[in-house]
């Protein structure tokens, strides 16, 4: 109990803090109006014109921050508030969105990488609640080495996620400015925006190996 306080109950609150601070950010920086008047939807479309790529549907979907690129479908999926919407913050995350498309399009090694740890790891999350149930309450230690399996694989799922989303942020700043859709000077809500987020990945990274850490000193007991 003493080791999951000081092992796991940090990043919880970690977790915590960078959710609240990606939400704090993206409040502020969806009220500020980018000087062009571009839509989510212009600067996703802008930046992979520019990048070569014509064979990606941009759409809008419900759900507030919901926005995501599947490489499965080629579909960039942009939520209605970033789709239509002509923020700071809007163009940022659509431009994000287009960055994976582009990792997608020139075979980024990292993000081949983590599409191929896709099924594993949701099996992995999938019997995580069954694992741990059996193996912390009911001290089924065959369990606890099955959980110990199972956050190794989240664990390094996240850990590859650290770069394809930094990598795709990167991509994202770069074709702002150069693409002529934002101004030097509207890049601060940009940068706040996706940098804010990029702490949601290393939080999610951090509480995953915590985990895999407390579990395995206690398979080991
Ligand atoms: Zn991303």
């Amino acid at each position: 109990m003493m080791l999951y306080l000081i092992l796991v109950v940090p990043t919880i609150f970690l977790g915590m803090w960078a959710q609240s601070k990606v939400m704090g950010a993206y409040k502020k920086w969806s009220k500020v109006g980018n000087r062009r008047g571009m839509t989510g939807y212009d600067a996703a479309r802008i930046v992979m014109e520019r990048a070569g790529i014509h064979d990606v549907e941009i759409v809008p979907i419900r759900g507030q921050l919901s926005d995501h690129y599947d490489p499965t479908s080629k579909r960039l999926a942009l939520s209605e508030q970033n789709y239509h919407g002509r923020s700071l913050a809007a163009v940022g995350i659509a431009a994000h969105e287009a960055g994976h498309a582009i990792q997608h399009a020139t075979g980024y090694s990292m993000l081949k990488l983590r599409m191929g740890l896709v099924p594993v790891t949701t099996f992995a999350s999938k019997m995580l609640p069954f694992v741990l149930l059996g193996g912390i309450f009911f001290h089924m230690t065959g369990l606890i080495t099955l959980g110990v399996l199972a956050y190794l694989v989240l664990t390094i799922f996240q850990l590859v996620t650290l770069p394809v989303e930094f990598d795709a942020s990167k991509r994202a700043k770069a074709q702002l400015v150069n693409g002529g859709i934002l101004y030097d000077e509207e890049m601060e809500g940009v940068n706040d925006t996706l940098d804010s987020a990029a702490w949601t990945y290393v939080a999610a990274f951090i509480a995953s190996l915590a985990n895999l850490i407390y579990l395995f000193l206690l398979s080991r007991d």
